[in-house]
């Protein structure tokens, strides 16, 4: 919205200048189609800048009406001039005041416009930049899960032999959270009738040596850093392949 209310002043400024300017920027025009605000501020330069430089006539023309005033009223008072030639010249002055004004305005109105269209830059630029943070803070606690293609033909009848070489490595039992379908994958709406869930933290000591037994043995696994919502309830290893939907 605001943007077309950006355009709308730009191209009624720019008619502005286009009648009042004529002769020195005839082809001052603007492209409606094309309102970027990468535009809109290089439009707005443009007509800040030539209405700077109609100023600068303005400027010269005034200067001149005034010094040929001056002679005027010397005439005058020397009686060599009627005196309502005066108020002529007078009303001139004035008049091309007026307009000098107007230009002078259009340039306040173009800087105002220009420090608008900018502001609204940068909000947007800041915005983009904290969605980036954002972004950035959520793939830093994003768990990261590992995720191993075995080859071997796995199936949750080979768990024996994983469980063995845990409990003969640890001297403790594998501590399994889910031994084929439980209430949890229930509730997820996950297959995971031929996986096992191992309540071990990929990166402890215990979950680094029982990943690469699997990867030795071929076994595929995932395992997860963390929780992910409606897919893994906290930081463990599953054994098997991704589980599919329950259909
Ligand atoms: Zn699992």
């Amino acid at each position: 919205m605001k943007r077309w209310n950006y355009l709308w002043i730009v191209a009624l400024l720019l008619c502005g200048v286009a009648t009042a300017n004529a002769q020195t920027n005839p082809q001052l025009s603007i492209n409606e189609t094309a309102a970027t605000s990468a535009d809109l501020l290089k439009a707005t330069r443009e007509y800040k800048s030539n209405s700077e430089d109609l100023l600068k006539l303005q400027e010269d023309e005034i200067k001149k009406a005034k010094q040929k005033l001056e002679q005027l009223r010397q005439l005058v008072a020397d009686g060599l001039v009627a005196r309502n030639e005066l108020a002529a010249a007078e009303d001139s002055v004035a008049a091309l005041q007026a307009t000098l004004e107007a230009t002078r305005k259009k340039i306040g109105d173009a800087e105002h416009m220009i420090a608008e269209i900018q502001s609204e830059d940068i909000r947007k630029t800041q915005m983009v930049a904290q969605a980036g943070l954002v972004n950035k803070a959520r793939s830093l606690v994003r768990p990261t899960v590992l995720r191993y293609n075995g080859a071997a033909n796995w199936s949750i009848a080979n768990l024996g032999g994983i469980q063995n070489f845990f409990s003969s490595t640890f001297g403790r039992s594998l501590p399994t959270s889910a031994v084929g379908q439980s209430a949890t994958h229930n509730g997820l709406g996950w297959d995971h009738r031929n996986s096992v869930d191992v309540g071990l933290h990929p990166d402890s000591v215990e979950g680094r040596t029982l990943i690469s037994f699997l990867q030795t043995q071929g076994i595929p696994f995932l395992a997860f850093r963390g929780a992910i919502p409606g897919v893994s309830t906290g930081a463990h290893i599953h054994i098997g392949r991704p589980s599919q939907r329950l259909s």
